[in-house]
């Protein structure tokens, strides 16, 4: 999972009013215990690696995306069409296996 700032979210304006009934720290509680409960381990993604400006595709950096507004965009680079929290969730992943398999060395 993404290790998000969630305080600091619910007071950015402009985030806070997408989070509305969206318990973010609740859903982060909930995982921890159930990974621990369950054995498994829950590998945290720096919450500055920028998930949603990465070509999950050919993992060019679109700076421009700071924007939260743009929830689709098409990759300079390589064309393919991203929905921006698709893209990034597929980036918390490999990221969260890199952070495993460099747990493992
Ligand atoms: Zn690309």
């Amino acid at each position: 999972m993404e290790d998000l700032d969630i305080k600091a979210m619910y007071q950015t304006k402009s985030i806070a009013k997408h989070l509305v009934n969206i318990p973010l720290a609740e859903i982060k509680r909930v995982l921890e215990y159930k990974c621990l409960w369950k054995n498994k381990k829950l590998y945290k993604v720096n919450r500055y690696y920028p998930s949603s400006q990465i070509c999950s595709v050919c993992e060019y950096q679109n700076k421009k995306l700071k924007d939260l507004s743009i929830r689709k965009w098409e990759c300079p680079k390589c064309g393919y069409i991203h929905d921006r929290d698709i893209n990034a969730s597929i980036n918390i992943m490999f990221e969260g296996l890199k952070i495993y398999m460099q747990s493992l060395v």
